[in-house]
Protein backbone atom coordinates (compact mmCIF):
# COMPACT_ATOMS: atom_id res chain seq x y z
CA UNK A 1 0.00 0.00 0.00
CA UNK A 2 1.44 3.45 -0.99
CA UNK A 3 1.12 6.81 1.03
CA UNK A 4 -2.13 7.91 -0.46
CA UNK A 5 -3.40 4.52 -0.47
CA UNK A 6 -3.18 4.58 3.33
CA UNK A 7 -4.14 8.04 3.82
CA UNK A 8 -7.75 7.63 2.19
CA UNK A 9 -7.96 4.10 4.13
CA UNK A 10 -8.00 6.18 7.10
CA UNK A 11 -10.43 9.03 5.95
CA UNK A 12 -12.75 6.31 4.36
CA UNK A 13 -11.95 2.83 5.99
CA UNK A 14 -12.15 -0.37 4.19
CA UNK A 15 -15.64 -1.88 4.61
CA UNK A 16 -17.38 -5.18 3.22
CA UNK A 17 -19.73 -3.74 0.84
CA UNK A 18 -22.65 -6.17 1.57
CA UNK A 19 -22.87 -5.96 5.16
CA UNK A 20 -20.99 -2.83 5.51
CA UNK A 21 -18.85 -4.26 8.58
CA UNK A 22 -15.45 -2.61 8.94
CA UNK A 23 -13.34 -5.38 7.16
CA UNK A 24 -9.20 -5.13 5.38
CA UNK A 25 -11.18 -6.34 2.32
CA UNK A 26 -14.06 -5.09 0.86
CA UNK A 27 -15.49 -8.27 0.91
CA UNK A 28 -15.92 -10.59 3.93
CA UNK A 29 -15.23 -13.84 4.10
CA UNK A 30 -19.14 -14.04 6.05
CA UNK A 31 -20.78 -12.61 2.90
CA UNK A 32 -18.65 -14.22 -0.30
CA UNK A 33 -19.61 -17.11 1.57
CA UNK A 34 -23.21 -16.66 1.76
CA UNK A 35 -23.67 -15.43 -1.49
CA UNK A 36 -21.79 -18.62 -2.89
CA UNK A 37 -24.22 -20.59 -1.05
CA UNK A 38 -27.16 -19.12 -2.27
CA UNK A 39 -29.36 -19.51 -5.20
CA UNK A 40 -27.97 -16.26 -7.00
CA UNK A 41 -24.57 -17.85 -7.68
CA UNK A 42 -24.33 -19.47 -10.70
CA UNK A 43 -20.26 -19.04 -11.61
CA UNK A 44 -21.24 -19.88 -15.28
CA UNK A 45 -19.22 -20.09 -19.09
CA UNK A 46 -21.37 -20.19 -21.40
CA UNK A 47 -20.06 -20.90 -24.63
CA UNK A 48 -21.47 -18.99 -27.81
CA UNK A 49 -19.97 -20.27 -30.72
CA UNK A 50 -22.71 -21.96 -32.38
CA UNK A 51 -25.24 -19.16 -32.07
CA UNK A 52 -24.23 -17.44 -35.43
CA UNK A 53 -26.06 -14.31 -34.43
CA UNK A 54 -23.14 -13.56 -31.34
CA UNK A 55 -20.11 -11.98 -32.48
CA UNK A 56 -18.70 -13.72 -28.96
CA UNK A 57 -17.20 -16.60 -27.68
CA UNK A 58 -17.93 -16.89 -24.14
CA UNK A 59 -20.17 -15.54 -21.91
CA UNK A 60 -18.98 -15.75 -17.88
CA UNK A 61 -20.80 -14.49 -15.21
CA UNK A 62 -21.13 -15.13 -11.50
CA UNK A 63 -24.93 -13.87 -9.96
CA UNK A 64 -28.19 -14.21 -10.99
CA UNK A 65 -29.64 -10.39 -11.23
CA UNK A 66 -31.71 -11.19 -8.68
CA UNK A 67 -32.26 -9.97 -4.97
CA UNK A 68 -29.00 -8.37 -3.03
CA UNK A 69 -26.90 -9.08 -6.22
CA UNK A 70 -29.70 -6.56 -8.11
CA UNK A 71 -30.06 -4.36 -5.08
CA UNK A 72 -26.17 -3.83 -4.78
CA UNK A 73 -25.33 -3.30 -8.96
CA UNK A 74 -28.54 -0.27 -8.61
CA UNK A 75 -26.81 1.48 -5.52
CA UNK A 76 -23.48 0.83 -7.34
CA UNK A 77 -25.06 2.53 -10.81
CA UNK A 78 -27.61 4.73 -9.32
CA UNK A 79 -26.91 5.73 -5.62
CA UNK A 80 -23.57 7.16 -6.33
CA UNK A 81 -21.28 4.74 -4.61
CA UNK A 82 -18.57 3.79 -6.93
CA UNK A 83 -16.46 2.38 -4.22
CA UNK A 84 -18.61 -0.99 -4.63
CA UNK A 85 -16.32 -1.66 -7.97
CA UNK A 86 -14.17 -2.80 -5.20
CA UNK A 87 -16.34 -4.99 -4.34
CA UNK A 88 -17.32 -6.58 -7.14
CA UNK A 89 -13.60 -6.58 -7.97
CA UNK A 90 -13.56 -9.25 -5.31
CA UNK A 91 -15.79 -11.07 -6.64
CA UNK A 92 -14.47 -11.95 -9.88
CA UNK A 93 -10.93 -12.34 -8.26
CA UNK A 94 -11.73 -14.70 -5.51
CA UNK A 95 -13.09 -17.46 -7.88
CA UNK A 96 -11.00 -19.93 -9.36
CA UNK A 97 -13.11 -20.62 -12.32
CA UNK A 98 -13.37 -16.81 -13.44
CA UNK A 99 -9.42 -16.42 -12.66
CA UNK A 100 -8.57 -19.05 -14.93
CA UNK A 101 -10.91 -17.67 -17.94
CA UNK A 102 -9.28 -14.26 -16.76
CA UNK A 103 -6.16 -15.01 -17.65
CA UNK A 104 -6.73 -16.07 -21.38
CA UNK A 105 -7.20 -12.53 -22.22
CA UNK A 106 -4.48 -10.09 -23.20
CA UNK A 107 -6.85 -6.73 -22.76
CA UNK A 108 -10.32 -6.19 -20.65
CA UNK A 109 -12.13 -3.23 -21.87
CA UNK A 110 -15.85 -2.12 -20.48
CA UNK A 111 -18.90 -1.12 -22.18
CA UNK A 112 -18.49 2.45 -22.79
CA UNK A 113 -20.85 5.36 -22.03
CA UNK A 114 -21.65 8.74 -23.20
CA UNK A 115 -19.37 11.68 -22.39
CA UNK A 116 -22.67 13.40 -21.22
CA UNK A 117 -24.04 10.48 -18.92
CA UNK A 118 -20.24 9.66 -17.56
CA UNK A 119 -20.21 13.26 -16.21
CA UNK A 120 -24.01 12.98 -14.71
CA UNK A 121 -23.18 9.54 -12.70
CA UNK A 122 -19.43 10.70 -12.47
CA UNK A 123 -18.27 7.62 -13.33
CA UNK A 124 -18.90 4.45 -15.73
CA UNK A 125 -19.53 1.97 -13.46
CA UNK A 126 -17.85 -0.81 -15.14
CA UNK A 127 -15.03 0.75 -16.69
CA UNK A 128 -14.02 1.38 -12.76
CA UNK A 129 -14.37 -3.08 -12.33
CA UNK A 130 -12.30 -3.60 -14.97
CA UNK A 131 -9.56 -1.20 -14.46
CA UNK A 132 -9.51 -2.93 -10.63
CA UNK A 133 -9.05 -6.68 -12.41
CA UNK A 134 -6.35 -5.59 -14.71
CA UNK A 135 -4.46 -4.38 -11.78
CA UNK A 136 -4.97 -7.69 -10.35
CA UNK A 137 -5.07 -10.17 -12.77
CA UNK A 138 -1.20 -10.22 -14.11
CA UNK A 139 -1.19 -10.45 -17.59
CA UNK A 140 -4.42 -9.03 -18.41
CA UNK A 141 -4.76 -5.39 -19.56
CA UNK A 142 -7.01 -2.58 -19.32
CA UNK A 143 -7.21 -0.25 -22.60
CA UNK A 144 -8.94 2.75 -22.45
CA UNK A 145 -10.92 4.24 -25.48
CA UNK A 146 -10.87 1.37 -27.94
CA UNK A 147 -14.71 1.85 -27.99
CA UNK A 148 -16.38 5.16 -27.80
CA UNK A 149 -20.57 5.58 -27.32
CA UNK A 150 -21.45 7.53 -30.46
CA UNK A 151 -24.90 7.66 -30.34
CA UNK A 152 -27.52 8.59 -27.37
CA UNK A 153 -29.54 6.10 -27.37
CA UNK A 154 -32.41 5.19 -25.19
CA UNK A 155 -31.78 3.13 -22.05
CA UNK A 156 -32.11 -0.80 -23.15
CA UNK A 157 -33.90 -1.77 -19.94
CA UNK A 158 -36.84 -0.02 -21.45
CA UNK A 159 -37.21 -1.80 -24.53
CA UNK A 160 -37.72 -5.17 -25.45
CA UNK A 161 -35.18 -8.18 -27.60
CA UNK A 162 -36.21 -6.20 -31.20
CA UNK A 163 -35.82 -3.14 -29.80
CA UNK A 164 -32.36 -3.32 -27.85
CA UNK A 165 -31.01 -4.46 -30.91
CA UNK A 166 -32.02 -1.95 -33.27
CA UNK A 167 -31.60 0.43 -30.10
CA UNK A 168 -27.50 -0.24 -30.36
CA UNK A 169 -27.12 -0.26 -33.90
CA UNK A 170 -24.49 1.76 -35.19
CA UNK A 171 -24.04 3.30 -31.19
CA UNK A 172 -20.30 2.67 -30.58
CA UNK A 173 -17.28 3.26 -32.77
CA UNK A 174 -13.63 1.96 -32.82
CA UNK A 175 -10.55 4.23 -31.97
CA UNK A 176 -7.05 2.71 -31.52
CA UNK A 177 -8.02 -0.55 -33.50
CA UNK A 178 -4.21 -1.50 -34.00
CA UNK A 179 -3.86 -1.64 -30.35
CA UNK A 180 -6.13 -4.44 -30.31
CA UNK A 181 -5.46 -6.20 -33.51
CA UNK A 182 -5.97 -10.28 -33.36
CA UNK A 183 -6.11 -9.55 -29.52
CA UNK A 184 -7.66 -11.73 -27.01
CA UNK A 185 -10.11 -9.05 -25.74
CA UNK A 186 -12.97 -9.39 -22.94
CA UNK A 187 -15.65 -7.08 -22.75
CA UNK A 188 -17.12 -6.01 -19.21
CA UNK A 189 -20.03 -5.23 -18.58
CA UNK A 190 -22.63 -5.17 -15.27
CA UNK A 191 -25.75 -7.04 -16.22
CA UNK A 192 -25.98 -9.23 -19.57
CA UNK A 193 -29.96 -9.22 -20.40
CA UNK A 194 -30.59 -9.85 -24.08
CA UNK A 195 -26.77 -9.00 -25.02
CA UNK A 196 -27.62 -6.52 -27.69
CA UNK A 197 -25.27 -3.93 -25.88
CA UNK A 198 -22.26 -6.18 -25.86
CA UNK A 199 -22.89 -8.03 -29.22
CA UNK A 200 -22.80 -4.78 -30.74
CA UNK A 201 -19.66 -3.98 -29.29
CA UNK A 202 -18.23 -7.17 -30.17
CA UNK A 203 -19.38 -7.14 -33.57
CA UNK A 204 -16.93 -3.76 -33.72
CA UNK A 205 -14.07 -5.91 -31.96
CA UNK A 206 -14.87 -8.25 -34.29
CA UNK A 207 -13.57 -6.28 -37.42
CA UNK A 208 -9.76 -6.04 -35.78
CA UNK A 209 -9.83 -10.01 -35.89
CA UNK A 210 -9.97 -10.59 -32.07
CA UNK A 211 -11.55 -13.31 -30.46
CA UNK A 212 -14.10 -11.83 -28.50
CA UNK A 213 -15.78 -12.54 -24.86
CA UNK A 214 -18.33 -11.31 -21.99
CA UNK A 215 -17.52 -11.14 -18.09
CA UNK A 216 -20.97 -9.90 -16.43
CA UNK A 217 -21.51 -9.65 -12.75
CA UNK A 218 -25.17 -10.66 -13.45
CA UNK A 219 -27.61 -12.54 -15.67
CA UNK A 220 -30.94 -11.37 -15.80
CA UNK A 221 -33.20 -14.61 -16.73
ZN1 LIG B 1 -19.78 -8.74 4.91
Amino acid sequence: MNFLEECLCFIFPKACGICEKIEKNYLCLKCLKNIENSNLFCNKIDNCKKDKTKYFDYHAYLFLYKGIIREKIIQYKFENKPYLSNMFCEFFIKNKKICGFLKKYDIIISVPMTKVKIAKRGYNQTELIAKLIAKNIKNIQYKKDILIKIKDNKIQSTLNKKQRIENVKNAYKLKNAQIIKQKNILILDDIYTTGATVNECAKMLKQQKCNVSILTIAKDI
